[in-house]
């Protein structure tokens, strides 16, 4: 069975053409592919996304939809016995960058002997 899916992030839209032997794999293709995520929890965007994809070290590819207003990605998993799901959206921090503790409020000092009385 040939599947086709046809599904649009933010201004671009995406048509996708696969053939599965087995009907019910293209069936679930074309419902995980064809809707991904569109709202992200992390800034209630439910607006603008985009397509992305990137390779690491070892020549895994990563798909995901980036919230084009916090930088959350929502990456396509793949279920070890076939098939895919969306993660939910996550913020990315890149290693190092963390975003730094808040400063501690400045200490208080501990009253001294010649504190007056009010
Ligand atoms: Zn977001």
């Amino acid at each position: 069975m040939v599947g086709q899916v046809q599904t649009k992030l933010g201004n671009v839209s995406y048509s996708m053409t696969f053939e599965e032997k087995d009907e019910m794999e293209t069936m679930h293709r074309m419902a995980v592919l064809g809707n991904p995520p569109q709202y992200c929890h992390a800034c209630q965007n439910n607006q603008y996304f985009a397509l992305d994809s990137n390779k690491d070290k070892e020549g895994n590819t990563y798909i995901n939809v980036v919230c084009k207003k916090c930088g959350a990605k929502a990456k396509l998993g793949k279920y070890k016995a076939g098939g895919y799901f969306w993660h939910k959206f996550e913020v990315y921090q890149r290693p190092g960058e963390q975003t730094t503790q808040a400063e501690p409020s400045q200490d208080i000092p501990a009253p001294g002997d010649d504190d007056l009385p009010f």
